[in-house]
């Protein structure tokens, strides 16, 4: 599957990231423009668009996203974290490869903007 999305390129070693944590399934990532102390992105190497596409057999690649989104959380010393994952430009995605936010380290307000 093409996967022209920044994230594609990270993934496929064309351009560097802060990384974090990788498996075979995923890897995990610091934001280039971090909203908090910690604000890690969790991202699948199957390139799925959004979560609006995720299909009945990425059951088990999105639930494993969700525990490597703890995984980091408390690799980073965060008791408390925010996960968030925005689907569709009006939610706020600006990167169409589905990616976790993972985001802690200050006081996080709800709801969100
Ligand atoms: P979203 O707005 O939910 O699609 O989130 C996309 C996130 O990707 C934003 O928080 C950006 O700051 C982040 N981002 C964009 N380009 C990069 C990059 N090259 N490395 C790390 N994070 C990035």
């Amino acid at each position: 599957m093409a996967d022209d999305t920044i994230f594609g390129k990270i993934l496929r070693g064309e351009i560097p990231c802060d990384e974090v944590y990788s498996d075979e399934q995923c890897l995990a990532f610091r934001d280039v423009a971090p909203q908090a102390p910690v604000h890690v992105l969790v991202i699948p190497r199957k390139p799925i668009e959004s979560l609006r596409s995720g299909a009945p057999e990425d059951a088990v690649l999105l639930g494993h996203l969700l525990l490597v989104a703890a995984r980091v959380a408390k690799q980073e010393g965060l008791d408390d974290f925010r996960t968030v994952i925005n689907s569709g430009a009006g939610a706020g995605q600006t990167v169409f490869h589905l990616h976790v936010h993972v985001i802690g380290g200050r006081p996080l307000a709800w709801p969100p903007g």
